[in-house]
Order: C-alpha cells, then structure tokens, then sequence
C-alpha cells in the first residue's frame, strides 16, 4: 500500500519496466512528485535505433516541465514548416509554419531529435535523481498483486516488492500478456526503410521541414536532425510478405530504391547515400479493454502501439507518464489513480491510433481519381484557407497535459 505523506498525495517505491522513451519519461514524472522509482530494462545498454523522432509540442509541454528542454533543444532540429508532398512529382499539397508559429498556436516547440539523443537526456536526468536507480540486464518476467503492494518478478528469480509497478516494456510486453492473455499485435500490412545520413554527403538535401511525401501504396517522411547535420528518412510501403520486427535487421540500398524509383531526389538521394537501410513490419493493436491491474499499469507501446502515421507513438508515452505519476499521487490509492489515469488517457490514445491508420489511407491513395480527390481540397485549403488547414492539427499538437494539472 502506498504510504500518505499528506492530503491525496501518494508516494512510495515505483517499478518500472523497460527503459524505453515511455519508461524513462515516466520515471522522471514519478520523481519530480516525490517517488522513488527504480527502472528494470532486459537489454544490458539503454540503447535507441538510430534514427530519428519528431517531437511534437504536445510531447515537448511534457519535456519542458521536466526541465529537459533546454538540454533537448540544445541536440535537436527545429523545422520551419510542417509539409506534405506528392511523391513523384515533388508538388506540394500545404505547408503549415512551424517555429515561432508552432510556440504561439501550440504553447511549445516542435523539434526533430535523434531517438539516441533524446534517451541519453531522459537517462542521464534518470541518473541524476539519488531517489532513482537504473537495472540493466534485468528481464521481467511476470507480476503479482499482494496484500502489500504489488511485485515484479525478474528472469534471474528475485521477486521485487513495490507500490506502484508500470509496465513500459513496448509492443510485446511481457506485463501486457499476463494482464490480458497472448494474443499478439497485429500486422498492418506496411514495411518501414529508415535511413540516417549525413548532410554534407547530399547534394539534394531534404528541405528544412518535417515533410510527407505521399504516394500510391507508400509514403516518405523527411526531416533533419542534430542541429541540421543528418538528414532522416523513413519510407513506408504497404506489403504483406515480409515481417521481421529487429531494430536492427537491415535491407538492401537496391530493394530500398525499388521501393521508392522515380521519386524525387530529396528522397532518392537519401537512400542512396546511406551505409544502413534498417527495416522493419510495422503492428499496432486496437484499444486494450483494461489497462491496469491493482497497483500495475501499463503505458506507452505496451499499451496502445500505433502506426507512426501521425508521428505520435512516444508522444503518446510521454503525455501518459504526466498523466500516470500525477493521478497516482493525488488519488485516495495507487489503485483508483490508476483507474483516473487509464480513464483520461484511453480516449486520446485511442483516437490517436485511429487516427494513424487513418493517415495510412491519406498518404497511400492508389488512384488518381482517389489522389485528386483527397490533395485537390488540401492544396485549396493550404492556398485559401491555411488557418483552417492549421486548426486540423490543433487537437493533437495543442493538447498540453499539464496545464489541466489539479
Ligand atoms: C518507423 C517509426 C517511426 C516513428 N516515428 C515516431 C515519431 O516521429 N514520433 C513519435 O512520437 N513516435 C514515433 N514512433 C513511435 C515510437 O518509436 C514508439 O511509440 C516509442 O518508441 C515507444 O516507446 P516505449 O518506451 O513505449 O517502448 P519501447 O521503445 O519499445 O521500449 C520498451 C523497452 O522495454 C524493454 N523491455 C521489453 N521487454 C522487457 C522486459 N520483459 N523486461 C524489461 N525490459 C523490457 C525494451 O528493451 C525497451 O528498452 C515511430 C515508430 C516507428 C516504427
């Protein structure tokens, strides 16, 4: 049972495993409120693919009031618009103004940051915390609900007691499975290139913005990174005979480049000049039913794993960590801020996941007739009406979870 220190405010020992973008985000949450909280990641290096990762004001409000913006800004890329493209003949559909125009209608920064660049702030601000410790090489295996708290249970056989256990542990998580039985997510058709490749090595370097470019069956997104010295690219195709799921799996430049022939040189470019052409299946699951148990809740990829045609996954991991340590804190028990949290949360990750498959729909349409009629009334609203176009956007991007703190 969580201990009391004064009125609704709950602190105690937190668990949490994986030590991933969600968990790491939702240890720092939990300390800043006055947890302890110990972080359980199965690989023996906290360790990102190398690839990029749009981070969205939405995400940033969170990251701002952590006090890691600076150190955030400091590695990061900010775009100048927000765009999308066709595909094969580079025309471009709207482009909605970021920068200084992101802070004034969303309140924060929208910024491009290398996914190892963003884990090294949040586990370097993890370690910092004397009330924090970091286990690496520890693979959980299961939890139990006891009359004094919940456990985890670790493959070495120790169990660990705790008052608040978090399951961050991604898409197959193993917290996940005990707590809704094994089914397993499901396979949306798409297959996903990511290339990283430095700037000075393009001739045609992708324009300074976070840029779609839609086309039939498959989709690029450009965007730069570090300061604007590496370019990213990740280019979905919708096929169903390949599945592999290793973050480090690679394919070949050509099957990139016949993936993606004909398009653009911003986009071919890129391909060409990577070293690594990292592939992988892309899954996602539908809304969960449930996603806490007692004192053991689930958060991030573990429980709403998305298509990233929104760009809002870690996102969505990062607003869930706010909204977990704070309702955990100021509920009567661990248990009923875990119900709260599950209530505030499941209707914007649910709508957001609908929303990503939707955009699969947006950025693949496979006729000209269906391409006419989704483009056209875009790039007459980006012409006419880019107030409207930019409003569209306002419901994720101007979600702040931390000014509805209680
Ligand atoms: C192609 C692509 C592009 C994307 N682009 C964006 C984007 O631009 N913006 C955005 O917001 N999101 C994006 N996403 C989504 C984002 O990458 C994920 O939503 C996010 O990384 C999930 O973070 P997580 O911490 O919940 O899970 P993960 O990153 O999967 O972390 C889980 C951690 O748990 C550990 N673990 C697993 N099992 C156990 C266990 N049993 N015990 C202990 N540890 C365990 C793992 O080793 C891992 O470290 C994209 C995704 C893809 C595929």
């Amino acid at each position: 049972m969580a201990r009391e220190t004064s009125k609704h405010q709950n602190s105690g020992m937190a668990l949490v495993a994986g030590g991933g973008i969600g968990g790491l985000t939702a240890a720092l949450c939990l300390l800043q409120r006055g947890w302890s909280v110990h972080v359980l990641e199965a690989a023996d290096a906290l360790e990102e693919v190398g690839a990029g990762l749009q981070l969205s004001p939405n995400a940033m409000h969170v990251l701002d009031a952590l006090g890691l913006g600076d150190a955030i800004r400091a590695a990061a890329f900010e775009p100048e618009a927000l765009e999308l493209r066709l595909g094969r003949s580079g025309q471009r559909v709207f482009s909605i103004p970021a920068g200084p125009a992101a802070r004034k209608r969303w309140g924060a920064d929208y910024l491009h940051m290398h996914r190892a660049d963003l884990l090294k702030v949040l586990a370097n601000a993890v370690r910092a915390n004397p009330a924090a410790g970091i286990s690496l090489g520890a693979r959980v295996t299961g939890y139990k609900n006891t009359e004094s708290g919940p456990q985890i249970m670790l493959a070495s056989g120790e169990p660990l007691a705790a008052d608040l256990v978090i399951g961050a542990d991604g898409i197959h998580s193993t917290l996940r499975t005990q707590m809704l039985g094994p089914d397993s997510p499901r396979f949306t058709g798409n297959l996903a290139w990511r290339v990283v490749v430095p700037m000075e090595r393009l001739k045609h370097p992708p324009p300074p913005t976070a840029c779609v470019w839609a086309g039939r069956g498959r989709h690029a997104v450009t965007y730069r990174l570090r300061g604007g010295t590496l370019a990213n690219l990740v280019g979905v195709i919708e096929r169903q005979d390949w599945q592999g799921e290793s973050w480090t799996e690679q394919g070949t430049k050509q099957q990139a480049l016949a993936d993606f022939a004909g398009w653009p040189l911003p986009v071919t470019e890129l391909i060409n000049q990577a070293d690594a052409h990292y592939r992988w299946a892309l899954f996602d699951r539908a809304p969960l039913a449930c996603w806490h148990d007692g004192a053991v809740a689930l958060l991030g990829d573990a429980c709403h794993p998305m298509l990233p045609f929104m760009a809002q996954g870690a996102a969505m991991g990062i607003e869930d960590a706010w909204v977990m340590a704070r309702e955990v804190t100021q509920a009567e028990t661990v248990e009923a801020g875990l119900a709260r949290y599950e209530a505030i949360r499941k209707p914007r990750t649910s709508r957001v996941q609908a929303a990503s498959r939707g955009n699969m729909k947006t950025f693949h349409r496979k006729s000209p007739l269906g391409q006419l009629a989704t483009y056209g009334p875009m790039w007459l609203g980006g012409q006419f009406l880019p107030g409207v176009v930019r409003a569209h956007q306002d419901w994720i991007y101007g979600h702040n979870v931390t000014a509805t703190d209680r």
